[in-house]
């Protein structure tokens, strides 16, 4: 049995929002990579201007056409009809009316601050890193803590909708935190902040993700950090192990490093994950159980150094780089 006959991606992006493939290839990708089941999750139309989200004109083709390739590959693949759901403070009615469309897997995010006067354009807090220390100054009068809180405080808000199933890339603000340049995860304002999200995230049984695009970014380590996933794992918040791919090479990126040490050959682990598999309803405490539990032989190698294209802000600048190349 391969590690891969067992994997799982929940987090991939297409050409209907900034990914770089297309649905199509994207699919045909995580076949020939072994995936079992995939969520295709582009990003949500936004209520302002922004080029890496699904147009608000094409979301129903996009609906029709991930339902149409859940179909045309259902003997090879389990394909989720998932969304990126942003939390939007000041347009809930906006986000609302996409969650009621009914969907097989959301992944909430925050990818815009609510400080400062920018309800129309918010600050984006996973661009580059000069985007980060303009919002830091413009919005939070260059007080890390204060961009933190609100960040947090939004994560927080978006779990106590209850519209989402898996929360994305919990820790984003540390981004572009290379080195510690802006803030230390050490420090006890910083925790106490991330463990009041945890409290939350447990009583409202949502899943957190473990995203390895962060070991490509500034910040040089998947989301969450170590602490946080020993943190889900202690208070039994079941991890999803996710790539965020935005093209067909980063599907299942570095998964291994969190797979290796996975009991893989013992027959009730891959019952049991492949059970898991089978529990689509997401709603049940089941899976993540399971999931938790084989998360728990991780071991944490160094992550890899340098900088790689981008979630977001990884969106973002890869929209840019794009044009660019
Ligand atoms: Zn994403
Ligand atoms: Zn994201």
């Amino acid at each position: 049995m391969s590690v891969n006959e067992l994997l799982t991606d929940r987090h991939l992006h297409t050409t209907y929002s900034d990914g770089k493939n297309s649905l199509e290839e994207m699919v045909q990708a995580a076949i020939a990579r072994g995936m079992q089941q995939i969520a295709i999750t582009d990003h949500m139309p936004l209520p302002f201007s922004d080029e890496c989200a699904i147009p608000k004109d094409r979301l129903l083709e996009y609906r029709e056409a991930v339902l149409a390739a859940k179909k045309t590959y259902a003997r090879q693949i389990d394909i989720l009809l998932g969304i990126e759901l942003d939390y939007l403070p000041q347009h809930l009615d906006w986000v609302q009316e996409i969650v009621a469309l009914g969907w097989d897997w959301v992944m909430g995010s925050v990818h815009f601050l609510s400080i400062g006067d920018t309800v129309d354009q918010p600050y984006i807090v996973d661009y580059a890193e000069n985007v980060f220390r303009e919002v830091l100054e413009k919005g939070a009068q260059g007080d890390i803590r204060k961009l933190c809180a609100d960040y947090y405080a939004n994560v927080q808000a978006l779990v106590q909708t209850g519209w989402i199933d898996c929360l994305s890339h919990i820790d984003l603000v540390k981004k572009n935190n290379r080195n510690n340049q802006f803030f230390n995860q050490n420090e006890s304002w910083y925790q106490e902040m991330v463990r009041e999200v945890l409290y939350v995230v447990k009583s409202f049984d949502v899943m957190v993700e473990l995203n390895t695009a962060g070991l490509v970014k500034p910040c040089a380590e998947q989301y969450p950090s170590e602490w946080i996933i020993k943190q889900c794992l202690s208070r039994g918040i079941p991890l999803v192990l996710n790539s965020d791919a935005h093209c067909t090479e980063e599907i299942g990126r570095e998964f291994e490093r969190f797979l290796t040490l996975l009991d893989i050959t013992s027959p009730a682990s891959g019952e049991r994950r492949s059970r898991d598999l089978t529990l689509i309803n997401f709603s049940s405490p089941t899976v993540g159980e399971g999931r938790s539990r084989d998360l728990t032989l991780i071991n944490f190698p160094s992550p890899a150094s340098g900088e790689g294209t981008s979630t977001r802000g990884e969106h973002h600048e890869s929209k840019k780089s794009t044009g660019n190349t």
